[in-house]
């Protein structure tokens, strides 16, 4: 048997194509039919080229569907469940999945020497990503995060649960985000919206959010947050001005390493010096745009080698703390379902395009390209 995956062919450029089926290899495993799988902006890091992620592969780690069939080891998932799969493969037994931390899992992570491991991700493991017909589920009753009688029809919603919406709101855990503080928020794509999201969910009095786009800045404006057109403006001023010159009590950077200013060169410690500066003194930052210890295309030696000048003296002279990393999505996935299916968080507002598993070639590139209006794509592979 095959199917059809979005496979990566080099930078920028994916093709979809005939692929051996996934399949159950062990008995812990379950295995997906997809119905919804999102593209995300880490994608594009590996879309471009900026990681080491091998031709023919393919990416997909924002994984929703039905269950077809479960190994014998598999215990809870059934056949005919609605599953929502977090990005992190996790053992659910190693030192950190214990901990609750599963996005450093040791057991899913093949390098000795590292943790952590993802669906369809660069230096992540072996693990096949999602942007196909069917998706193979390692320790699948670990894994899968069941969904209730609206799973179909709500699934925009739900796939949002694999990891923007957790990650989103990791970062406002990162920063200690409580009710009525005020909040930063750098990047308006769909992370940092989900940041700011996050925030207004937690009863943050305001937040504030940084980016240059207007299609973005307007989504962010739709929720109650406020757009700050760093194009037009100073970010870290517009940030001091609407604190009566403190800065914001804590802040969120959603951006990562190719963040550039509005002119188009890139600059990977932009956002993280201007979120120092925004927030007062003892304030918490959460760092959840991506960084990476290598970076072949890096604009110089030091970002090639993953080093960025971090402007560590203003961060301790105002005793900040930093938290930092991937989310670990199982801690949030969980009460967060139970927000949508109880209608008090609808994140599928961030969704501008949702198409068929074939035009991914065309929303890789359009998305890519930051094109007005595409601000996050959801695929829908074929499915009977
Ligand atoms: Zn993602
Ligand atoms: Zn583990």
């Amino acid at each position: 048997m095959i199917m059809k995956a979005v496979v990566y062919e080099g930078p920028k450029s994916v093709t979809v194509t005939d692929v051996p089926d996934a399949r159950i290899e062990k008995p812990t495993d379950v295995l997906v039919r997809i119905t919804s799988t999102n593209i995300c902006g880490s994608d594009l890091h590996m879309y471009e080229g900026r990681t080491d992620f091998e031709t023919g592969r393919w990416f997909g780690h924002e994984n929703l569907g039905h269950v077809v069939e479960v190994g014998p080891g598999v215990d809870k998932i059934a056949v005919g469940d609605w599953v929502v799969l977090p990005f992190n493969v996790a053992c659910g037994h190693c030192k950190n999945c214990e901990r609750g931390l599963t996005n450093y899992c040791l057991t899913a992570q093949p390098e000795k020497a590292w943790a952590g491991a993802a669906f369809g991700f660069a230096d992540m493991g072996p693990w096949p990503g999602g942007q196909a017909e069917l998706l193979r589920v390692p320790w699948g009753d670990f894994n899968c995060l069941r969904l209730g009688e609206d799973a179909e029809e709500k699934q925009t919603d739900y796939v949002m649960l694999a990891d923007i919406f957790p990650t989103g709101y990791h970062a406002t855990e990162l920063a200690h985000v409580s009710p009525g503080d005020q909040t930063v928020i750098y990047g308006a794509g769909p992370v940092g919206w989900m940041a700011a999201y996050s925030a207004i969910l937690k009863g943050a009095g305001k937040v504030m959010v940084v980016d240059r786009h207007p299609d973005r800045l307007k989504k962010i404006e739709e929720i109650g947050a406020i757009p700050i057109d760093d194009s037009t403006v100073d970010p870290v001023e517009a940030v001091l001005d609407l604190t009566m010159g403190l800065g914001a009590d804590n802040g969120c950077e959603c951006v990562g390493y190719q963040a550039h200013d509005h002119d188009g060169t890139e600059q990977p410690n932009l956002t993280l010096n201007r979120l120092v500066k925004s927030v007062r003194f003892t304030g918490a930052l959460g760092v959840v745009g991506v960084y990476v210890p290598q970076d072949p295309g890096g604009v110089d030696d030091l970002a090639k080698q993953g080093i960025v000048p971090f402007d560590f003296g203003e961060f301790w002279f105002r005793g900040q703390a930093l938290g930092s990393g991937q989310c670990p999505v199982k801690k949030y996935n969980r009460p967060l379902r139970d927000l949508i299916a109880g209608g008090k968080a609808t994140p599928s507002q961030v969704v501008s395009h949702e198409l068929p598993l074939e035009q991914a070639p065309e929303a890789y590139e359009h998305f890519d390209n930051r094109d007005d209006g595409w601000t996050k794509v959801v695929l829908h592979p074929a499915y009977t």
